[in-house]
């Protein structure tokens, strides 16, 4: 045993106790001592799962960061084998130079390919590529009663449809086949455009995500009157330029846990402003390292600490197509309202691309997503306002993001869950899984 760990919102505050998996082997031996002394146990990646669906119901999880090897590549077709504790950032450190690259990578490299598997997470070409389980092969299941199983779509089809997005509760992931995409450049041709409502960043995602692999918006989420649902759009492409270069810059980090948040009313309306005003009126093309492109927060490492010693919450939902205008309308309404939430509000089109996933949390539509920093009161009753929109528009909330979803939203929006408490594995259990099923 050694320190204790939490997710990276910091709340709930449930310190893990962690146990080290240094081997594959070591798995059997592992799970059976802690079924024997907490009941169930939950493998744990690198914690960038912001609420409590990578803590264990026991708090005594399965740290799986130690197997972090590549097992197998075939540079002919992109395909690798590795162990799920691997990060996608070391990944891309050996293939970027060979000329692949992830085709589905989340907001942060700072994720583990188990927990990129076991939260099926998407990327900003949804709408292209659809999630990171699209582009998974096979992967290697221990179960604590069946043992080592290999699961694809035609072996063990319904464990791997349950594994991709399962949430780390249908066995401990032991290593994965992922499809990789080509790239001739690290670079990122990128097309920049403001926008000044909600309508107009409708227009801008059906014109841009035609053309672009590429496309997200940033929301300016304190904005109010007519200043409401103005943002930048951001698309754009690899370029061709046969530039491959992965390094990792050395980054700031945030060295303690201020006394208070430092996102505050203030901070947030002065941010807000200054980053809206940083980007011309008109379209711009500009050049961005495919770095600074997908992973702008990991610039600032442990950023997670600035809000203070209460965390904070995340907040994502995704609302279906045909109500999506209003309601996202409605959401940011009662956000600003509200004087609260964070600088990087991102809003997203889904595509139609189909997860092999069972609970897998992206289906068509727009997502929003935003941080709150936790203030007594104020927070819950915003998302309970929040909620009521979400539940009457028949969207839903990211497990992997969540820490206050009630079981029924839960389980009306994930009819699945079912399916996939039949296949958890009896060792395994999450403080998420015990909050919204049992
Ligand atoms: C800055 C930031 C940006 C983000 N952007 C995005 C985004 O754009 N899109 C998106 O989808 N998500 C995003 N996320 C969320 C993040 O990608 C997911 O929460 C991801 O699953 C975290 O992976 P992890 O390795 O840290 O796993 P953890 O958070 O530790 O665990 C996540 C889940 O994986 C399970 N798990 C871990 N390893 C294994 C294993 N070996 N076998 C079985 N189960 C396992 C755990 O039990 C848990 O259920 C972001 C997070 C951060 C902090």
């Amino acid at each position: 045993m050694s320190h204790a760990l939490l997710s990276w919102a910091r709340f709930p505050n449930h310190p893990q106790r962690s146990v080290r998996v240094p081997w594959r082997s070591d798995l059997p031996g592992l799970l059976t001592a802690l079924r024997r002394s907490v009941n169930t146990t939950l493998p744990f990646g690198n914690g960038r799962s912001y609420g409590d669906s990578c803590l264990a119901a026991s708090d005594h999880v399965l740290v799986m960061r130690a197997l972090d090897r590549i097992i197998q590549v075939d540079w002919d077709q992109g395909l690798v084998t590795v162990e799920p504790g691997i990060t996608l950032g070391e990944l891309l450190a050996v293939t970027v130079p060979h000329g692949w690259f992830l085709r589905v990578t989340p907001g942060t490299q700072f994720v583990t390919v188990g927990g990129a598997i076991a939260n099926d997470v998407h990327g900003k070409n949804h709408h292209r590529q659809g999630t990171f389980g699209c582009h998974v092969s096979r992967l290697g299941l221990f179960r604590s009663t069946e043992g080592q199983l290999t699961c694809t779509p035609t072996a063990n089809p319904a464990l791997f449809a349950a594994t991709i997005g399962g949430l780390g509760l249908t066995g401990v992931i032991t290593w994965a086949e992922i499809q990789l995409q080509r790239i001739r450049s690290t670079r990122i041709n990128l097309v920049t455009q403001r926008f000044d409502s909600i309508e107009e960043f409708f227009d801008l995602s059906r014109e841009l995500d035609a053309q672009h692999e590429f496309g997200v918006a940033w929301v300016d989420c304190a904005a109010e009157g007519t200043s409401s649902g103005r943002g930048v759009y951001m698309a754009g492409d690899f370029a061709e330029d046969e530039y491959l270069a992965w390094t990792s810059r050395r980054r700031l980090s945030v060295p303690f846990v201020p006394p208070v948040s430092m996102i505050n009313r203030v901070s947030l309306r002065v941010f807000n402003e200054m980053y809206w005003r940083s980007f011309a009126p008109v379209r711009k093309r500009i050049h961005a390292t495919a770095e600074s492109f997908f992973y702008p927060l990991d610039r600032l490492r442990k950023w997670n600490r600035a809000y203070g010693p209460r965390g904070f919450q995340q907040y994502q939902c995704v609302i279906p197509p045909d109500a999506a205008a209003g309601n996202i309308k409605a959401l940011l309404n009662a956000i600003a309202e509200s004087k609260t939430g964070s600088f990087l509000a991102v809003l997203k089109q889904f595509g139609g691309n189909k997860s092999p996933g069972l609970l897998s949390f992206p289906r068509p539509g727009v997502t929003l997503a935003l941080d709150f920093p936790n203030l007594p009161s104020r927070t819950d009753k915003l998302f309970q306002r929040l909620d009521a929109i979400v539940r009457d528009a028949r969207g839903r909330l990211y497990p992997a993001k969540d820490a206050h979803m009630q079981a029924a939203d839960f389980q009306r929006a994930y009819p699945e869950w079912r399916e996939l408490e039949s296949l958890r594995d009896s060792a395994l259990n999450s403080r998420f899984w015990q909050r919204v099923t049992q």
